[in-house]
């Protein structure tokens, strides 16, 4: 049974496949709340100690190591909740860049019920490159600034990401294709997802009869 552990979906693909972009969009609609790890990461402040360790990492591209990761992502995970913003009774959480590698995918267990997993595929690496590039100029990220630390970090997703979708069962897994238009992408995204609203609902009636 899930407990109390967070209904969740997990927004996955390379950098730059749009994980952000539909987490973002997905994040305004009632009953969806989205959370982005490398959004965490960037929000906290770079001269702390924490925050040196993730900005060496995450500047070369490399994955910021996991008790680093985990402890900082549940702790703003739990300010989100405490405040209020997060409401695990209302929405599904929608999490985007974690786990992103099989250990991780290991740790949040005990926190999060993955109730789906979107796959968004994009085979065309030049097609993604573009899109970080586009990225480095909006966003003035660090880890898009050159040519080596993307190329680093696709190398990372292949070795040390993709291997996630082996710890969770194939039904739960959905490929939807990342090329297009964002409105198009997020159709076939929201088709997915939208069903899970209804599990979920039914989820935490039951939880809420069993005084969980
Ligand atoms: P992208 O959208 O390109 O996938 P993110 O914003 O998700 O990038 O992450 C930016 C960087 O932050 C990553 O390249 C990595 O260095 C670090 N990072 C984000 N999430 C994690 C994580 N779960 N574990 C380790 N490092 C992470």
């Amino acid at each position: 049974m899930a407990g109390n552990r967070y209904q969740t979906v997990l927004l996955f693909g390379a950098p730059g496949s749009g994980k952000g972009t539909q987490g973002k969009i997905i994040g305004r609609i009632p009953g969806f709340f989205h959370l982005s790890c490398g959004d965490v990461f960037r929000s906290l402040d770079i001269n702390s100690t924490e925050g040196k360790v993730i900005y060496e990492y995450s500047s070369t591209g490399r994955l910021v190591p996991d008790d680093v990761t985990i402890r900082v992502w549940k702790r703003h995970l739990d300010a989100l909740t405490v405040l209020s913003h997060y409401k695990p009774y209302e929405d599904i959480l929608i999490l985007d860049g974690i786990p992103r590698n099989q250990h991780q995918a290991e740790l949040v267990k005990e926190h999060i019920d993955v109730l789906q997993i979107v796959h968004l595929v994009c085979r065309d690496e030049d097609a993604m490159v573009h899109r970080i590039r586009r990225r480095a100029i909006r966003e003035n990220r660090a880890d898009d600034a050159s040519e080596d630390v993307i190329r680093r970090r696709f190398h990372v997703y292949e070795e040390e990401t993709r291997p996630v979708l082996e710890c969770y069962p194939k039904e739960l897994i959905s490929e939807v294709d990342a090329i297009g238009p964002p409105s198009d992408v997020l159709l076939k995204v929201l088709n997915n997802i939208v069903p899970m609203q209804n599990t979920h609902f039914q989820t935490k009636l039951k939880q809420s009869a069993e005084g969980a």
